[in-house]
This record gives C-alpha cells, structure tokens and sequence, in this order.
C-alpha cells in the first residue's frame, strides 16, 4: 500500500507484485484532516482487502510523519516517490515537472533513479494554491478552468506571480470586463512562465512528462508545452504518482527484506 498525504489531497494506492495496481482512493482533502484514513478506508474497500492484508505499507507526502504511529511500516521523501511513480507510468521519462496544492518540484530521471531536482515549496505561486485562488476568485470550479482557457483567442497579461497581487489584478480584469476564458488563459500562461523557467535553470528536457493534481489542468499543460517547446506526456492517474511511486518503493523494500 502506498499513501501520499499531500497539502491538499490524500492518494492512496494497492500494488499488486510491484506491477499491477489493484485499487486507488483519493480524497480532496489532505495533510491534517481525516483525508489519510478515509483515503485508506476507501482503497480498502476498492481491494476488498483489510488493512492486515497489506503486505507492506509506505506513506509519503507533506503529512506523512502522521502516519508513523501504527499504519505506515516506514516514510519516504516526496521526491523519491514521485521520481518512482513518474518512471512507473512513463518508463522512458527524463524530466518530471510535479505541480501539486503547495509545491512545484522539476526531476531529472535516468533509468528510473533522479539525477537532479528543484523544488519550490516556499511560495504559492506556479502552485495548485494559486490555481484554487483564481479559479474561485473567477467563480469557475477548478476542473473547468483548463478547458475555458482554451476557448481564449486573446490571453490576458497577468503580470503579478504573486497570488496576492495576482488575485487584485485578476479582480480588476474582471471589473474591466476581461472575458473569463482570457483572463483563465492568462492565469496558466503565468503559471507555465514561472514553472517553465524553473525547469529550464537545470536544464534541456528529453522526454517529458507532469504530474500532479495540476495536471490534470489542460490549459496549464498545453501552456507549458508552449513555454518549454516541446510536447508533455500526462497520465490520467498523474495526482497519484506519488502514491504509485511509494507502492513501488514498498513492494522493493519487501522483496529487499526476503532476500
Ligand atoms: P498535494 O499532493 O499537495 O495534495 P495534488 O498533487 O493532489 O497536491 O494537487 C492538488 C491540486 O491539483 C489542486 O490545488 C488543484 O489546483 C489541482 N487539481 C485537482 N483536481 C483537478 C482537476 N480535476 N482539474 C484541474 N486541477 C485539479
């Protein structure tokens, strides 16, 4: 069993002989909160399994430590597990760009191992945060803003990364009538210029892939694909990586401990 217990969701995920995934739960709320036990609840339920049955499990994300007392056999860093998950859905992946609620992590992956990374967790800005922000400020729910932005033929300039700022500035777009699709596609164009320029400092990308909650976002994708210049690769269960990359490390830990 593999758990992220991330800043803004609980992805829980059952792996079955290091390949197979049996069954995935993931509930909209995260570190914190009852999020992590329903989460586990439900994947469970989904496996028609109980807790015992689980061979090993291995927790990961910003509130792991939470689950050190009895339900995790051990925790590991976010980044091993996204690089493990990421080269699970993308085998040949050298770049991973991981936009989750709260941070922005780049890896370079060589044969499944990271190589290098950069992380920002100090600031909401080119997060999910800054997302949620607008799309409420916009009153779009967070799953429509992809596809509304791509309805945009003139983007708005959104020149404030900081969300405080760029939340006033969106206000007052809305006020000037800015139609919502532009100022939509504006939002992810500054989130793209932010997260691409962090991408780019350690260096060219070869095969792409991003995940994350923030890319299941189509217009931050397609923005993205844009400011880096070449095409990303999302998988549908993309804000799960860091659950399947933790299930993985679990299977290898087990199978380490038999030898
Ligand atoms: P964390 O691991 O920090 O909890 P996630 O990787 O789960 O974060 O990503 C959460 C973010 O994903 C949210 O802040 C939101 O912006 C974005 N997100 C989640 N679901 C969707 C969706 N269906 N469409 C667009 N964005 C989404």
């Amino acid at each position: 069993l593999g758990i992220d217990v991330g800043s803004t969701a609980s992805k829980c995920i059952v792996l079955k002989d290091g390949k197979e995934i049996v069954a995935k739960s993931l509930i909209d709320v995260g570190a914190g909160t009852s999020g992590p036990q329903r989460a586990i609840e439900a994947v469970l339920n989904e496996a028609g399994m109980k807790k015992e049955d689980m061979a090993y499990t291995l927790a990961t994300g910003y509130g792991r430590t939470s689950l050190m007392d009895g339900i995790a056999d051990k925790q590991m860093s976010e980044l091993s597990c996204h690089a493990k998950g990421a080269t699970f859905l993308f085998p040949n992946v050298h770049t991973v760009i991981d936009i989750g609620g709260q941070d922005v992590k780049v890896l370079h992956i060589d044969n499944g191992a990271m190589t290098n990374f950069q992380m920002n967790d100090k600031c909401a800005a080119g997060t999910g945060r800054f997302l949620d922000v607008m799309a409420r400020v916009l009153n779009v729910p967070i799953e429509q803003l992809g596809p509304l932005s791509e309805t945009s033929e003139h983007p708005a300039t959104i020149s404030n990364t900081c969300t405080v700022f760029a939340e006033s500035e969106v206000i007052s777009q809305l006020s000037a009538k800015v139609p919502l699709a532009d100022i939509a596609a504006g939002i992810h164009n500054s989130v793209a210029k932010r997260v691409a320029g962090m991408a780019l400092r350690l260096g060219r990308p070869g095969c792409m892939a991003m995940s994350g909650g923030v890319a299941l976002n189509t217009g931050v994708v397609r923005a993205m694909e844009r400011e880096m210049g070449c095409p990303i690769l999302v998988d549908p269960l993309c804000q799960s990586a860091g659950a399947i990359g933790a299930a993985v490390l679990a299977y290898e830990k087990l199978s380490k401990s038999k030898e």
